[in-house]
């Protein structure tokens, strides 16, 4: 990906000087994000947090006024960190407000872009707290998305998903939360959710997800389309990324056996299914993961 050069976003919050609280804490205890990184413990965390994707919190609904009031989040003004995968991120994130800004004023609607808050270790949502091991995120109630950049060592080194075009698609399925947020769409499903058992709230969960793998396609389509920054292998990044990271090749890595009722993602063959389609049709229509047969 040719990104060097490119606009970075405004909407940076960088709080990772201060994030982590130097209490260890994270996973289990275990002092994550920091030099200490338990990378076995990473991976479980994993596989109960970054299949998330949203805080979950906020999935369970905790935040319509039932659960513990938000604390209070210190106001970080953004500012354009200099550190070269930052800088990346933050390029990618000016690329998807410049998408998504164009998309919606085709149909006379405002986009209200994302914050991205970079942090380390843990840090204060409007969610509740936010561990980096539990992968980036998307708080609906802040409306920003959280990200310990470490991650990206994982991604790469113990998910098997290498690349810069790795990295931006998983960015992009952040902001495809967002999408969903500001189209109405996290909050339905939220509300549906707490009236369903466990196995059909874990559906709508994929569908969620999936959709936003879809809206991440949608991203990549546009973004390559004005920007022409894509390189050879890019685009297999991304896909190797959303399989890698796919239910049941996590479940079979950590625990060698499938449990499709419990996935909360999708299978590999479905997010991988669903990115291509965004990334094909370029069309945010194309993607209702909700209405659709089998897959
Ligand atoms: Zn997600």
């Amino acid at each position: 990906m040719r990104w060097q050069g490119q606009r970075e976003s405004d909407n940076v919050e960088d709080v990772r000087s201060d994030s982590g609280g130097g209490t260890g804490g994270g996973f289990g205890g275990l002092p994550i994000g920091g030099r200490g990184l338990s990378l076995g413990g990473v991976v479980v965390a994993l596989i109960a947090g970054w299949i998330f994707g949203i805080n979950p919190l906020a999935l369970l609904g905790l935040m319509d006024g039932g659960g513990p009031a938000p604390q209070a989040q210190r106001e970080v003004a953004p500012s354009h960190p200099t550190d070269e995968r930052a800088r990346f991120a933050s390029v990618v994130l000016a690329d998807t407000e410049d998408v998504w800004g164009a998309i919606m004023g085709r149909s006379q609607r405002r986009y209200e872009p994302p914050r991205m808050v970079l942090f380390r270790g843990r840090t204060q949502t409007a969610c509740g707290q936010g561990e980096a091991a539990a992968g980036p995120f998307y708080c609906p109630a802040d409306r920003k998305v959280y990200i310990d950049l470490s991650f990206f060592d994982v991604l790469s080194q113990r998910l098997g998903a290498p690349g810069d075009f790795a990295q931006a698609y998983v960015i992009a399925h952040e902001v495809g939360h967002h999408m969903q947020t500001e189209l109405g769409l996290t909050q339905r499903v939220d509300a549906q959710r707490q009236r369903l058992g466990q196995a059909q709230a874990n559906a709508l969960s994929v569908r969620l997800e999936l959709q936003a793998d879809c809206f991440a396609g949608v991203w990549a389509h546009h973004s390559q389309k004005g920007k022409n920054w894509l390189e050879a292998g890019d685009i297999e990044e991304a896909l190797n990324a959303a399989s890698q990271i796919g239910d049941d090749t996590l479940q079979r890595r950590s625990r060698g056996t499938v449990v499709p009722e419990s996935f909360t993602h999708g299978s590999s063959a479905q997010r991988v299914m669903w990115f291509k389609r965004g990334l094909q049709t370029g069309q945010p229509a194309q993607c209702n993961t909700f209405e659709t047969a089998g897959s």
